[in-house]
């Protein structure tokens, strides 16, 4: 078994080529009992406003707590959970946690202006999707103006003419909607134009470059660019240096995410490190 120490402050567990095949029957048949057994949790990561470092919001992203091999990665049992037909189970869950724990904040008068959920494009194809996230807002009192959901962008294309039905029916409850990883999934622009976006989310592979190199920089600006000539917001994911920041600032990006800021931390920790008081 290998154990891949990551800047997240924690490891994921991952299985080594040797034992893929096997480990992964039988992740698939604990991932079905998880869902029975709660066993996934929600690390929250902050999103701030790149000028004043204020927070603005949170993205949710699961984590699965395995009973005997610990904390899982989202990007090993997610596309495991579309395979195996359990991501709408998942996703609602997922939905649901994240909307509890905001309106159990506010509640305690802790404010997070805005949640982020992932939802995989799979979960869009589901007619009933718009009337269980409705039932979710209406169960949890979660105010649909502060949740956004956020769909990878290479996934969403694939299945842009489905998805514009999805994600209007999804607008129609009040919540705004974020296209993920943006860069990497070939946009056509006439889509682009057709979906009912309220943000895109520059992804953290070209964030990564900039200032070093000069490809990336071209194509966060033309981002930046493309984003405001839609009339869209933009978010910059993967900030982990302030001359990342500062430049993505210059050229009119004023939101983003990433190390620099914090890791996805649990609900405590974000209490503690953006929620509560200083003094
Ligand atoms: P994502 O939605 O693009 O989330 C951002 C990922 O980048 C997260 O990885 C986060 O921990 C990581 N990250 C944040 N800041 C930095 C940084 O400064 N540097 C680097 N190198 N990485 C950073 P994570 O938590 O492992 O999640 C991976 C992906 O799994 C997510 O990518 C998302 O696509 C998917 N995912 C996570 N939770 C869910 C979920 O509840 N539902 C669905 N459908 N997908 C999810
Ligand atoms: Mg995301
Ligand atoms: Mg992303
Ligand atoms: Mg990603």
């Amino acid at each position: 078994q290998a154990k891949k120490a990551g800047r997240n402050g924690f490891s994921f567990f991952e299985p080594t080529m040797s034992e893929g095949a096997a480990e992964r029957l039988r992740l698939e048949h604990d991932l079905r009992l998880a869902l029975q057994r709660d066993e996934f949790i929600l690390y929250y990561q902050p999103q701030v406003d790149l000028t004043t470092g204020e927070l603005i919001g949170v993205e949710a992203l699961c984590r699965w707590r395995h009973p005997q091999l610990g904390l899982l990665s989202p990007t090993l049992f997610i596309p495991m959970a579309e395979q195996l037909g359990l991501i709408d189970t998942l996703g609602l869950k997922v939905l649901e946690l994240g909307c509890r724990q905001i309106v159990d904040w506010d509640a305690a008068g802790l404010h997070v202006p805005r949640l982020a959920v992932n939802l995989s494009v799979r979960e869009l194809e589901r007619s009933q999707l718009p009337g269980r996230i409705a039932a979710i807002l209406e169960r949890t009192g979660m105010d649909p103006a502060r949740l956004e959901l956020e769909v990878t962008e290479s996934k969403l294309m694939r299945h842009a003419e489905m998805a514009i039905h999805a994600l209007n029916a999804m607008r129609a409850l009040g919540v705004t909607l974020a296209i993920d990883d943006f860069g990497t999934g070939y946009s056509s622009l006439s889509y682009l134009k057709r979906l009912p976006l309220n943000r895109l989310k520059i992804d953290r592979s070209f964030v990564k470059g900039l200032t070093q190199d000069v490809n990336d920089d071209a194509i966060a600006r033309a981002i930046i660019a493309l984003a405001r000539a839609l009339g869209l917001e933009v978010l910059a994911e993967g900030i982990e240096a302030r001359e990342q920041a500062d430049f993505l600032f210059r050229e009119g990006c004023i939101e983003g995410q990433g190390y620099l800021y914090d890791r996805p931390l649990t609900p405590e920790e974000l209490v503690v490190n953006w929620l509560e008081p200083s003094e």
